[in-house]
């Protein structure tokens, strides 16, 4: 017996048709699919360490036409992109526009989101009304061409950056992890800095992060990060940011480290003993890479 579910009809966030909607995920599902199953144990959230994510989050967004629109592009991607990144550590990739469509639909769905936030709680996210214009408006002109009404997006740019395994991080502060926190996480987020006149969206997927930039600060400096659209070549080596994106991976990391700080000692216990349970498992798990990639860092 399927499971039954009621899906609301509702204008689609995307083509604004009055549809059956369907659960959108911010971050493609495969990405949740692959962290779980690559890791020992349960997967928590940085907002509520104490308890299991089952999914990474979703939302009733997008009618099944335009849910179509994405999912080839996620297919390709995850086939020729994400997958040999992290199971076979490939680090040099030819594209063509689709890439730069697919991360144009990752960020716009939780710019799309963020905006509904931003809209709904403005002081305690501190937006002001001309950054919360820029986003909109941003937002309806990626809408146009992810709708493929235009060919661009004028003004924004799509970077990748590859967290791949470091010996070490200037200006880093101590006790974050940030093997376990790229490798072993997903997060995706909008956020500004109106000083330096930075709006972007910020994506990671287990180690392989997304800027969008809708406005860039006039001193930033980008290397070997960016996905043009159109056919290109990308390679996990010599990448240079200088921005204040850089301080968003800072933040999370700082993140996932209050994330542990808070964990119950109940919940700590459970994990431990998971761990004893099944240490063999544990040893050949993703996990345990990632903690002993930080733990070497530590000691430098
Ligand atoms: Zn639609």
């Amino acid at each position: 017996m399927g499971k039954s579910s009621v899906r609301p009809v509702r204008a689609c966030a995307l083509c604004g048709n009055f549809r059956e909607l369907e659960e959108s995920h911010i971050i493609p599902k495969f990405v949740m699919r692959h962290l779980k199953k690559t890791a020992h144990g349960e997967i928590r959230s940085i907002e509520n360490p104490n308890a299991v994510i089952q999914d990474s989050e979703k939302h009733y967004m997008l009618c099944g036409e335009c849910e179509d629109l994405f999912s080839k592009k996620e297919t390709k991607f995850a086939n020729h992109f994400f997958y040999p990144y992290q199971k076979n550590s490939v680090k040099e990739f030819d594209y063509d526009e689709d890439l730069y469509y697919l991360l144009t639909s990752i960020s716009w769905r939780s710019l799309y989101q963020d905006i509904l936030d931003f809209v709904q709680n403005p002081e305690q996210v501190g937006i002001d009304l001309d950054t919360l214009n820029c986003f909109i408006e941003k937002e309806s002109e990626i809408k146009k061409y992810l709708l493929g009404k235009t060919n661009n997006v004028e003004g924004i740019e799509n970077h990748i950056f590859f967290f791949d395994d470091i010996k070490e991080f200037s200006n880093m502060p101590k006790e974050v992890k940030p093997h376990s926190t790229f490798h072993r996480g997903e997060t995706s987020y909008t956020f500004f800095n109106k000083t330096e006149g930075t709006l972007a969206t910020i994506t990671n997927m287990m180690g392989i992060v997304l800027f969008t930039l809708y406005k860039k600060g006039k001193l930033e400096v980008w290397e070997n990060t960016q996905i043009i659209n159109g056919i290109g070549r990308i390679e996990a080596l010599n990448q240079i940011i200088q921005s204040v994106c850089g301080n968003e991976l800072i933040d999370i990391m700082n993140r996932v480290k209050g994330k542990s700080d808070n964990l119950s000692e109940k919940q700590k216990e459970k994990i431990i003993k998971r761990i004893d349970d099944d240490l063999e498992g544990f040893i050949k798990s993703e996990s345990f890479e990632a903690i002993q990639k930080d733990a070497a860092l530590k000691k430098d």
